[in-house]
């Protein structure tokens, strides 16, 4: 695996072990995408030095960070050879090769959070077994092996049923519902079949979905940020409403659900828990991440830490910020995708250009090398000093002058 030539000294730097920023540390990130982008940008306001390791030449971090090896963290000597240059290593993606990073982390090597978390979460099966041990609601759940099985789910949980992939989903690529028997065939065959690993959750009736970024110092200190709606488009994350927009008494035991679901995790950073609300007023958990979401991008103009900062300050071990908000409210679009090509870069430019004439709004653009359809290009956070208010401009933003953002 390459270093950019222009900086092929991390390693001698390391043993001159000069105190570079807020840290001496160089924090080693498994993966270069937009996540690792905006920890990046966190980074050298502190003069934080971050390393990633992403395959991506033109990864949307390699160019703000410290120093990039070209390779794939999902690679154990690439990942060992990473690791030798840096003082901790985190992740901005879950889908790594955990082996390797529990066998480091036996060796002495800093992980956090902890490779524990990373095996736990990185199978939604298991993430869902070891969340119910700690009594953390939940839609019930099941793992099922062939189309018996689906069918006796079926029977027990109802339909439509929801069939999920264990390993490497996101964005709602590993989810498949049924909303029949005859509907199981086709779900588990979108889905590459039993071999690729299944389970079925029950339907969850949410009226809302919301999602609390929850920190964790070196020390075990825990700090919950505030609590927000998230709203999907076709499984994708959207729009983030922060905070949500909900009775006090919700958010309050939403933000309960996630600090115990954190505490049962091990390690420092940020993790992401997403819940779904129901009629009933029932809080369940969806899924948790262990690492900086896009439920918490808004916190960069929104808060008075950055969920970036936050898990440079958690991993490093310096003390947490201060997650509350500093205006009243944020709102969070995704720009996604809308074409393959020039054409999708030239409506995404077009809805930037609005963004730009509206107070409040400030534009991320990650710089990814390609557009694809659905694919999450950049976002706008928007912030005021009201929902109702800063809602009226999102919708000028989405509605003037074109259809085609709608
Ligand atoms: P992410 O990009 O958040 O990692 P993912 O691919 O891991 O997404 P999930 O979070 O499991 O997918 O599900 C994506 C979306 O599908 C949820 O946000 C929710 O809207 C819907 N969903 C997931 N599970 C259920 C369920 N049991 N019942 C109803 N809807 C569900
Ligand atoms: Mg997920
Ligand atoms: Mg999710």
């Amino acid at each position: 695996p390459a270093f950019r030539a222009s900086r092929d000294v991390i390693s001698t730097r390391k043993e001159e072990s000069p105190v570079h920023g807020l840290s001496e540390m160089i924090v080693g990130v498994l993966g270069g995408g937009q996540l690792g982008r905006m920890l990046c940008q966190a980074a050298s306001q502190m003069a934080i030095k971050v390393a990633i390791l992403d395959p991506l030449e033109n990864c949307p971090a390699s160019a703000l960070s410290y120093d990039h090896m070209v390779g794939s963290f999902d690679d154990s000597a690439t990942v060992e050879e990473f690791v030798k240059r840096c003082g901790v290593l985190t992740f901005e993606i879950e889908h790594v090769d955990v082996a390797t990073v529990e066998k480091l982390e036996q060796q002495g090597v800093d992980c956090q959070p902890k490779a524990f978390t990373i095996r736990i979460i990185q199978d939604k099966y298991l993430q869902k077994v070891h969340f119910s041990r700690n009594e953390i609601p939940l839609p019930e759940f099941m793992q099922i092996n062939d189309i018996e099985g689906a069918k006796r789910a079926g029977e027990l949980f109802g339909y439509p049923l929801m069939i999920k992939s264990r390993r490497l989903a996101y964005d709602g690529r590993g989810n498949a519902v049924a909303k029949s028997e005859e509907e199981l065939y086709s779900a588990v065959d979108a889905l590459g079949g039993f071999d690729r690993g299944l389970y079925v959750e029950k339907w969850a009736p949410f009226v809302k979905e919301l999602a609390v970024i929850v920190a964790r110092g070196r020390d075990n200190s825990i700090l919950c940020y505030p609590v927000v709606e998230t709203i999907h488009r076709d499984n994708i994350c959207h729009i983030v409403k922060a905070p949500a927009n909900v009775k006090w008494k919700i958010r309050e035991r939403a933000t309960e659900i996630a600090y115990k679901a954190v505490r049962s995790l091990e390690g420092a950073g940020v993790f992401a828990v997403e819940l779904f609300l129901t009629r009933d007023e029932q809080i369940l958990l969806n899924e948790v991440a262990p690492r900086p979401h896009n439920s918490g991008h808004h916190t960069i103009e929104a808060c008075y830490t950055s969920q970036f900062e936050q898990h440079l300050r958690a991993v490093v071990g310096l003390p947490l910020g201060d997650p509350s908000m500093k205006t009243p409210a944020a709102i969070m679009y995704n720009i996604l995708g809308e074409d393959e090509g020039e054409h999708g870069f030239r409506l995404a430019h077009q809805l930037i250009g609005r963004a730009l004439t509206i107070p409040g709004a400030t534009v991320h653009w990650y710089d990814k090398p390609d557009m694809r359809k659905q694919r999450k290009m950049g976002h706008i956070t928007i912030v005021g000093p009201s929902l109702q208010n800063i809602e009226r401009y999102l919708s000028r933003m989405l509605e003037e002058g074109s259809l085609d953002h709608k």
